[in-house]
C-alpha cells in the first residue's frame, strides 16, 4: 500500500478514534485541531482506549506505546503538507468543511487524497471547492471507531476509480470493511439511522415515555444493543441535529423535520457524552 502517512483534522469523538486505528496499523499520523486543549483531550482518549485494550489482553502494553508514538499533534494545518491522505473529522458544518477543504487543497502535496468523515454533507459539493476534485472522497467511519467495522465509502461525482481503490485498500489495511454508498444526503447509514433517532426524540419530547423507557423498549423489543437516545448521546446531539437538518433541507420532505428539542439541548450545551450531559447525565 502506498499510504504511509495520514493527516487527521479534528481530534474529537471521531478524529481521535481514526487517528488511533491508523496509528495502530503502523501508519504515521498527524492529528490537527484548533487548540492544544482539544489535542490533549484527543490523545488522552486514545490512551484510555488503548489501556482498555491492554486490560482485555487484546493488545500488549508495548503496542500501546508504539501506537501513541505514531501520533504527532499540531494546531497548524500546514503541518499536513506531506501526508499521503487527510481524513477530515471536524465539526459537522458545511461552511466549516468547505473552508477546510479549500485550505487543505492549498496546503497538501499534489496527489494527496482528501477524505471527509462527514455524516451527511455532499462530497460532490466538498470536492467542488478544491482543484483536486478527483482525489476527494467520503470515508464515513462509525462510532466508536476502534470497535466498529464499517467504513461507508462515498464517491463524489468527480472521484476517480483510483482514489476509490486506494481508500478501499487503506480501509482494509486498518482492519475495516469498506462499503460504497452514493452521494446523497445522509448517504445510507444516516439516512436510515438519524430519522429513527429523530423520531425517538419526538417520542421523548411528547412525553410518551422516559428516556430510559424509550431506550429499553428499543433494546428489549427490537434487540438493538443500545437505545436511540443513548446512541444520540454517544454520537453527539449537535451532530444528530446537523444531520437531520441536512436530510430535511436536502430532500425538502417534511418527514425529516427536526424535533424542536435538538435546538434546545444544543443551545443549553447538552451535547451528549462529550459534554457530560445530553438525554442522560454522565460522570466526569
Ligand atoms: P466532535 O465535536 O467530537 O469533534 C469535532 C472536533 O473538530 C473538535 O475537536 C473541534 O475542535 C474540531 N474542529 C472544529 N473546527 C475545526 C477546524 N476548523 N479545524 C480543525 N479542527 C476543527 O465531533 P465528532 O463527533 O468527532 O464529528 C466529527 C465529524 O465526524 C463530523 O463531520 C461528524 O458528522 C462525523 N461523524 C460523527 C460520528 C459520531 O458518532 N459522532 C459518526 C460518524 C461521523
Amino acid at each position: 500500500m502506498n499510504i504511509k502517512t495520514v493527516g487527521v483534522v479534528g481530534a474529537g469523538t471521531m478524529g481521535n478514534g481514526i487517528a488511533q486505528v491508523c496509528a495502530a496499523a503502523g501508519l504515521q499520523v498527524v492529528m490537527q485541531d484548533i487548540g492544544e486543549a482539544q489535542l490533549e483531550r484527543g490523545i488522552t482518549t486514545v490512551a484510555g482506549s488503548l489501556d482498555r485494550l491492554v486490560k482485555k489482553e487484546k493488545i500488549a502494553a508495548a503496542d500501546k506505546q508504539a501506537t501513541l508514538a505514531n501520533i504527532a499533534t499540531t494546531t497548524a494545518l500546514a503541518d499536513l503538507a506531506d501526508v499521503d491522505i487527510v481524513i477530515e473529522a471536524a465539526t459537522e458544518n458545511e461552511a466549516l468543511k468547505l473552508d477546510l477543504f479549500r485550505q487543505l487543497d492549498a496546503v497538501c502535496k499534489p496527489g494527496a487524497i482528501l477524505a471527509s468523515n462527514t455524516s451527511s454533507i455532499s462530497l460532490t459539493k466538498i470536492a467542488g471547492v478544491t482543484e483536486r476534485a478527483d482525489c476527494v472522497i467520503g470515508m464515513h467511519f462509525m462510532n466508536p471507531v476502534p470497535m466498529m467495522a464499517l467504513v461507508e465509502v462515498i464517491r463524489a461525482l468527480q472521484t476517480t476509480d483510483e482514489t476509490c481503490r486506494v481508500v478501499h485498500e487503506l480501509s482494509e489495511f486498518i482492519g475495516k470493511v469498506p462499503i460504497e454508498a452514493k452521494d446523497s444526503p445522509g448517504f445510507v447509514a444516516n439516512r436510515i439511522l438519524i430519522p429513527m433517532i429523530n423520531e425517538a426524540a419526538y417520542v421523548y419530547y411528547e412525553g410518551l415515555a422516559s428516556a430510559e423507557g424509550i431506550d429499553e423498549i428499543m433494546k428489549l423489543g427490537m434487540a438493538h444493543p443500545m437505545g436511540p437516545l443513548a446512541l444520540a448521546d454517544l454520537i453527539g446531539l449537535d451532530t444528530c441535529y446537523a444531520v437531520i437538518k441536512v436530510l430535511h433541507e436536502g430532500f425538502g420532505d417534511s418527514k425529516y423535520r427536526p424535533c424542536p428539542i435538538w435546538q434546545q439541548l444544543v443551545d443549553a450545551g447538552y451535547l451528549g457524552r462529550k459534554t457530560g450531559r445530553g438525554f442522560y447525565v454522565y460522570d466526569a
